[in-house]
């Protein structure tokens, strides 16, 4: 369906726990955070209807994140269910990589066609730095894992941050070199303790400018070769087989073709990434609405979707509140 400014909405990122694996610096705090409660969240059979709402008004691919997606117990099953609804094309995943050792299989298994993992450095110190856990082996034994099972749809998720993993960005691109994979730089946006924790992001900018120095120019991939794909501009690089992609979050707005929607784990349906705007779910579902009037109240509220994030406007008084871990990226 279309938005009021005509954008397209054919994508949902869900949300299935605010808990996680991993404590990332700029995500989330070490201590004092205040977890869902199983009755908060929403269960599958809830999910599944609003997956179900959503994909009769269009939307063709369902993304799964958290927190850490998968230390949701069933999500395997989860994934089975949703790529049995009719309409959708793609059921994918955001993850830290932590579990993907003992779960690929499973996943793969049960139909999950793609794979985003997040990988901000390839050096285990530094990974337990920006985690706060020593577990950098893992992800690379769950990326091993994955290739090996012939996944082809993978791609990277890194936030380069000065002083923290900035000069190893070359080294972090040269995964597309070894493997065709997408290695995606992401800027570091406001929100959560991103800032608090004196993390200051490299604007993708630069992180361009130091590719093409390592590595010569930078060849950019047409857009709209999938109508599903992201905000990301790709790009081949000389002798690299897989590409690089940058996510401009602050500097160039990615607004303007924004195709997704957000549902957190308690069930509210988020219209914009930075801003408060959006629907209750679980009340109505928990109120016994039928699928008909839920298919309403999702085209109404995707109507209303917000044109911009607004994160650079300080004034923003719509800004939410929920951190990454809440929302999913
Ligand atoms: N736990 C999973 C993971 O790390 O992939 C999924 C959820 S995590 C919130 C999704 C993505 O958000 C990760 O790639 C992470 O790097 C990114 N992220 C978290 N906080 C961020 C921030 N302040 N700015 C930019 N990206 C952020
Ligand atoms: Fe967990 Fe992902 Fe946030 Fe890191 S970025 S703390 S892995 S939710």
């Amino acid at each position: 369906m279309l938005d009021q400014y005509e954008r397209k909405i054919e994508y949902v990122r869900i949300s299935l726990t605010d808990r996680c694996n991993l404590r990332c610096r700029y995500c989330m705090p070490e201590e004092g955070v205040t977890k869902l409660c199983h009755a908060d969240i929403l269960n599958f059979a809830e999910i599944l209807r609003v997956v179900r709402g959503l994909a009769a008004l269009g939307v063709k691919k369902v993304r799964l994140t958290g927190g850490e997606p998968l230390v949701r117990r069933g999500i395997t099953d989860l994934i089975r269910q949703i790529r049995q609804v009719p309409g959708i094309e793609q059921v994918v995943l955001t993850t830290n990589g932590v579990l993907l050792p003992e779960m690929g299989a499973d996943l793969l298994q049960a139909g999950l066609t793609g794979l985003n993992i997040s990988l901000d450095t390839l050096r285990p110190e530094t990974f337990a730095q920006i985690t706060r856990r020593p577990l950098f082996e893992r992800v690379q034994a769950g990326l091993e894992q994955m290739l090996s099972l012939g996944m082809t749809d993978i791609k990277f998720n890194c936030v380069p941050i000065y002083e923290v993993n900035d000069e190893e960005i070359p080294a972090l691109a040269a995964l597309a070199k070894d493997y065709s994979v997408k290695v995606r730089f992401i800027e570091l946006m406001p929100i959560g303790c991103a800032y608090e924790v004196g993390y200051e992001g490299v604007p993708m900018d630069e992180v361009r400018a130091r590719l093409t120095k390592a590595y010569g120019s930078l060849h950019p991939v047409g857009r709209k070769i999938d109508r599903l794909q992201g905000p990301a501009e790709y790009y081949k690089v000389p002798g690299f087989k897989g590409q690089v992609g940058f996510i401009d979050a602050m500097e160039h707005k990615f607004c303007a073709t924004c195709n997704r929607v957000r549902l957190t784990a308690e069930g509210f349906l988020k219209l914009c990434l930075n801003q408060k705007t959006g629907l209750d779910l679980r009340a109505l579902l928990r109120n016994g609405i039928s699928d008909e009037n839920l298919k309403l109240a999702l085209r109404q509220a995707i109507y209303r979707k917000p044109a911009e994030h607004l994160f650079t406007d300080r004034e923003n008084t719509a800004r939410d509140s929920r951190a990454m871990y809440q929302v999913g990226g």
